[in-house]
């Protein structure tokens, strides 16, 4: 998918918002591209940390880099996916998202990095590593960014446009770099935070069967409800969520640890809601 195409589908899933629910995004996005401006202008401005994040970049594999970056993808779509998807929104929070200062830092960098060298595609080649600092310094002083995120927005539309702009990069490059490791609609266990949030309830009515076993969940007996509301023995549908994230009734899928499976999961639900793409 062409960034453009990416951009047009959020902007669309966008417009399906409440205007409450758009400012209380813009307001979380500000407050992730404020954390991303800080943690820059510490990098810009130590020698040392700058130092280490770019041999910390170094040392990662072009598969470590994309999976960087899809983590931080991922990060950022579940705060539009929290607004579009109130089903699986009240499930348990993906928790291994939030990247850690020296995972952000470096993810930060290689973003900038690839913008600068967009820009000014000579300076990386000629300037020594040195100097490299001096030069993103300059860079981010005289150019508006979008690609990092970094700038603040100063009204809800540019921090949404930020957003966009952002979301689409990541995309594209992780498209491009890091699908060589997924294989979309590749099974994927359900988060263990999510099958633990599963409730238990009661069957008030016999006769209805499980479709895993085939058997009749009794009434009176607690069996387990997925979000899509349909009901399974225990018994069953925990050995099934192990194995994969999709409800065996309807496919409707719950959160998974697997950073490229969760993506595929959410960014499913914006193309849905925003209006497809065929
Ligand atoms: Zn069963
Ligand atoms: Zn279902």
């Amino acid at each position: 998918m062409d960034e453009t195409t990416t951009k047009t589908i959020i902007i669309q899933a966008l417009s399906t918002l409440t205007p409450p629910q758009i400012t209380a995004l813009s307001a979380t996005i500000s407050t992730i591209f404020r954390r991303h401006n800080h943690r820059i202008s510490a990098l810009l401005s130590s020698h040392t940390l700058f130092s280490l994040s770019l041999h910390h970049l170094h040392s990662l594999s072009l598969h470590q880099k994309s999976f960087l970056i899809a983590r931080h993808l991922l990060t950022l779509l579940s705060h539009l996916f929290h607004f579009l998807h109130p089903t699986t929104a009240r499930m348990p929070p993906y928790t291994t998202t939030i990247l850690n200062n020296r995972d952000l830092d470096t993810v930060l960098l290689l973003l900038l990095l690839c913008e600068f060298h967009q820009h000014e595609p000579e300076s990386l080649k000629t300037f020594s590593h040195a100097n490299w600092r001096a030069n993103l310094s300059r860079y981010i002083s005289t150019t508006i960014l979008t690609l990092s995120g970094i700038g603040f927005g100063s009204s809800t539309s540019e921090t949404l446009i930020k957003y966009i702009e952002l979301v689409a990069k990541c995309k594209k490059f992780v498209e491009v770099m890091g699908y060589g490791y997924w294989k979309e609609g590749k099974e994927v266990a359900a988060s263990v935070a999510a099958v633990v949030a599963l409730p238990s309830v009661e069957v008030k009515q016999g006769g209805k069967e499980c479709v895993i076993c085939k058997e009749e969940m009794k009434q009176g007996r607690d069996v387990c409800e997925l979000p899509c509301e349909h009901l399974f023995h225990w018994m069953c549908i925990l050995p099934w969520v192990i194995k994969t994230n999709t409800c065996p009734c309807c496919r409707h899928s719950l959160p998974t640890d697997d950073v490229y499976g969760e993506i595929e999961r959410q960014w499913k639900v914006v193309v849905m809601i925003g209006g497809g793409y065929n």
